[in-house]
């Protein structure tokens, strides 16, 4: 039996509202045990999408005023009967609503259970699931974006069409095979290699997106570096625009690494800002020097800052290496005469500008950078986009059985095997919009979500 769920579906904090959300099939005769509406009536029969005012009651005491909002099956987010009781935000209030929900035939809903029941409903398809998750958590406009075009159906519509396009094959190729008696037109090698080419081509370039889309999603790991004093939390806190940062003009005071999430423009930079990189005899500023260095290896953008108001020095020359990596160098302080030699800098890295961290200006000039450093500028946030490692695993594996395909039938392999690869694939893809998965995977994709969604 599918029983009735509850949960608070606003965070658990006090706040102007929190909303109590009860889903399934009695959350009418559960709502109306709590709910007293003020005009006497029963939620019971009520229309969809209709806010009645009332009382809740719990143990016969009245504890708060709300508005219960009714949406009938299946008309509502999970595709069953749904009241959301919206309360004072309270926090103590709130789990008092949620207790008489529960007491009264509810039971606690599972973390992602919601959505989960939309999806077993068929409201919507296990990546667009995926992408209510990405929404939550979007942290930046290209992100949000991206998030909405999955959740409108951008990356299944897409693999659907993949999906189709070598279910045709398969069944030309099954029907061939199986009924030789029959006058079904003969498979020649150019379709099956045409086919699955155009198929192919389309799951590669999903696939070569996926870093890209992870840069916008969860952000880029980026890491300042330089030698001290040149202003590199300086830099952090215009990007952070707020004195996280030590800023000092003594050499050597940003020893531990301070990491943040700021936001640049439409992008998410998750900076973290190092100790000074110099040659030095204190141990606690070696420290901090070789974890600069441990970062600067990992991450995924390296901002490489030089003080332009000052001459050149073997300690810059240090910093040179992190033109080997994805990077930009910035010639700080230019509100000062330039002296520093800007062609070195300019001979190693591709990417460089020259700005002053005092100047909030500076942010377009280095986000425009940051862009054509890694290759931003031509993303389209509402092209489909695989969203996560699970979505990108079934990818990879639907495209090297069609890699398969393409090897195989130039080798003369029987259409039998051939088929039974294609198979392969079109399995992957239907796993990517949960057409075809098991129950392991659907538990695993919803327990990532919070409780209340
Ligand atoms: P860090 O050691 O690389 O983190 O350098 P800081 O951010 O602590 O900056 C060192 C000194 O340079 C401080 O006195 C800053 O105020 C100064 N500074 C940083 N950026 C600029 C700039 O764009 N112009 C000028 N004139 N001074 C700056």
């Amino acid at each position: 039996m599918i029983q009735t769920i509850a949960a608070i579906a606003t965070p658990a904090a006090a706040g102007g509202i929190s909303v109590i959300r009860i889903s399934g099939e009695d959350a009418f005769l559960v709502a109306d045990r709590v709910f007293r509406a003020r005009n006497g009536k029963l939620l019971l029969g009520r229309n969809g999408y209709t806010a009645t005012y009332g009382d809740i009651y719990f143990h016969n005491e009245k504890i708060d005023e709300a508005i219960a909002t009714v949406f009938n099956a299946p008309h509502s987010y999970t595709g069953e009967n749904v009241v959301e009781l919206s309360c004072h935000g309270g926090l103590y209030l709130t789990q008092e609503v949620l207790r008489a929900v529960l007491e009264n035939g509810a039971r606690m809903a599972e973390p992602g259970e919601f959505t989960k029941r939309a999806f077993l409903n068929g409201k919507i398809n296990l990546s667009q699931a995926e992408s209510v998750m990405e929404l939550i958590s979007a942290q930046g406009k290209e992100a949000l974006r991206a998030a909405n075009a999955q959740l409108s159906g951008a990356l299944s519509k897409q693999i659907s069409s993949v999906k189709e396009e070598l279910l045709k094959l398969a069944a030309h190729l099954s029907a061939w095979v199986d009924y030789p008696e029959e006058e079904i037109p003969e498979v020649d090698e150019d379709e099956i290699l045409s086919s699955t080419g155009n198929a192919l081509m389309k799951l590669e370039h999903l696939l070569s997106q996926f870093d890209t889309g992870k840069l916008i999603r969860e952000g880029i790991d980026t890491v300042i570096v330089g030698k001290p004093n040149v202003g590199k939390s300086t830099l952090m806190n215009l990007l952070s625009r707020c004195e996280r940062s030590i800023v000092t003009d003594i050499a050597g005071t940003t020893r531990d690494i301070v990491e943040e999430t700021v936001r640049l423009g439409d992008l998410i930079l998750r900076v973290s800002d190092t100790a000074g990189i110099r040659e030095t005899t204190d141990t606690v500023e070696q420290i901090g020097i070789s974890l600069a260095k441990q970062r600067m290896e990992q991450a995924a953008l390296v901002l490489a800052v030089f003080d332009g108001s000052t001459k050149w020095s073997s300690e810059d020359e240090m910093i040179l290496s992190a033109g080997e990596q994805t990077s930009v160098a910035v010639i700080n302080k230019s509100d000062l005469p330039i002296i520093t030699d800007a062609e070195r800098i300019a001979q190693v890295f591709e990417h460089v500008v020259v700005l002053s961290a005092n100047d909030p200006s500076s942010l377009n000039v280095l986000e425009r950078e940051i862009r054509l450093a890694l290759n931003l500028s031509g993303v389209d946030p509402f092209a489909p986009m695989l969203l996560n490692e699970r979505q990108r695993i079934c990818t990879q594996r639907a495209a090297s059985s069609l890699k398969q395909v393409i090897c195989e039938v130039k080798n003369g392999m029987t259409f039998d095997a051939v088929t039974v690869l294609i198979e392969d694939a079109i399995d992957a893809l239907m796993e990517i919009t949960g057409e075809k998965v098991t129950d392991a995977v659907v538990d695993s994709v919803f327990s990532n979500f919070c409780v209340g969604k």
